[in-house]
């Protein structure tokens, strides 16, 4: 792995950067994006964000949102660009379509989290205690000068943190992670402020959709294991989308005694996408491997092709035996 030296001394050598995050873009992947774009500004370089997927509503308070370019505006000149820099993923076909893009950029720095990271980049730093990549991306701002952080810089990597500690819930917390969102505080914004931006401006359809989703609710018999799905039906006769799925998944996780809870749902190009999330020692990262997914030992996804049920009734009966024999 390299250090924050060797990254630093890339971006000092380098003027023009691409900077990209994961496909479904969370409230880590855009507020890390935006974090280190107003860096680099104040570096006084050239970052362009480039995504494939269009940001969720709820993240668009973000300073800076509107600078997010899209694969489809196809408005990158792609010569120009000498550093990409890959955030949250732990693989590149993570970053979906923009793929296309960045396989011709020579020099890629990847920055995550994630214990399954396949160190794809030119350099890579990978710190898996890190609570988040907005926590990373304050420790390299730090070996920097921690002057650069102004309250817009704050606002992003406090919501990277919020969101991908579940608002401080998850054991990925650590004393660091609050000394740092204390840090941030003291920049001037306001964590009520940032928290109702996101958790409090659904949408009816959105909440129409919930309702929908939480009717689906089903448990096994031990309770270990509760799980929902959400079909294309469903969406559209909320008339909601994708974007405000997020979350849906946290009310499967708040049943008592619950170990493990997964979403089913069907997406546009007619696939299968599963999260699943751990309250406890099951480690969901592992279990997603088996379906080529990955993310972290309490929050981790797959995409599968196939039919909704068939697709349930195998990784049901797969986490219903893992489940027993790991008691
Ligand atoms: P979510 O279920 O919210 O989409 O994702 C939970 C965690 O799992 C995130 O850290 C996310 O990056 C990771 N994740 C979700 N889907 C996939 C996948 O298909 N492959 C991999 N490698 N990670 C995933
Ligand atoms: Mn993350």
């Amino acid at each position: 792995m390299n250090n924050f030296d060797e990254i630093t001394e890339v971006v000092r050598k380098n003027n023009n950067f691409l900077i990209t995050s994961h496909i479904n873009l969370d409230g880590d992947g855009i507020g890390s994006e935006l974090a280190l774009y107003f860096i680099l500004k104040k570096l006084n370089k050239n970052p362009i964000i480039l995504n494939q997927s269009r940001l969720p509503g709820v993240y668009n308070f973000l300073p800076g949102s509107n600078k997010v370019h899209y694969l489809e505006d196809n408005c990158i000149d792609t010569k120009s660009i000498n550093v990409g820099i890959v955030l949250d993923c732990s693989n590149v076909e993570r970053i979906g379509k923009t793929y296309e893009i960045f396989k011709d950029i020579k020099t890629i720095i990847n920055i995550d989290h994630h214990k399954s990271n396949e160190n794809f980049g030119s350099l890579n730093y990978i710190d898996c205690s890190a609570s988040s990549v907005g926590e990373i991306l304050y420790e390299l701002i730090k070996s920097i000068n921690l002057d650069l952080i102004d309250e817009k810089i704050s606002t992003c990597l406090f919501t990277a943190i919020l969101t991908d500690t579940g608002s401080f819930r998850y054991s990925n917390v650590s004393s660091k992670t609050f000394e740092i969102a204390s840090y941030l505080t003291s920049k001037g914004i306001k964590p009520s402020l940032i928290a109702n931006n996101i958790y409090n401006r659904k949408t009816y359809p959105g909440l129409k959709l919930l309702g929908e989703a939480l009717l689906t609710l089903e448990v096994n018999e031990s309770n270990y294991v509760s799980w929902i799905t959400i079909t294309r039906k469903m969406l559209n006769d909320a008339k909601a989308n994708d974007g405000e799925i997020e979350g849906i998944i946290d009310f499967a996780t708040t049943l008592n005694n619950v170990e493990v809870s997964i979403l089913f749902r069907e997406t546009k190009d007619n696939k299968i996408k599963v999260s699943f999330r751990s309250k406890g020692n099951f480690d969901v990262n592992k279990f997603a491997g088996k379906f080529e997914g990955g993310g972290h030992p309490n929050a981790a996804g797959c995409l599968c092709s196939g039919k909704l049920d068939e697709i349930k009734e195998k990784i049901l009966s797969l986490i219903f035996s893992d489940i027993k024999y790991q008691e």
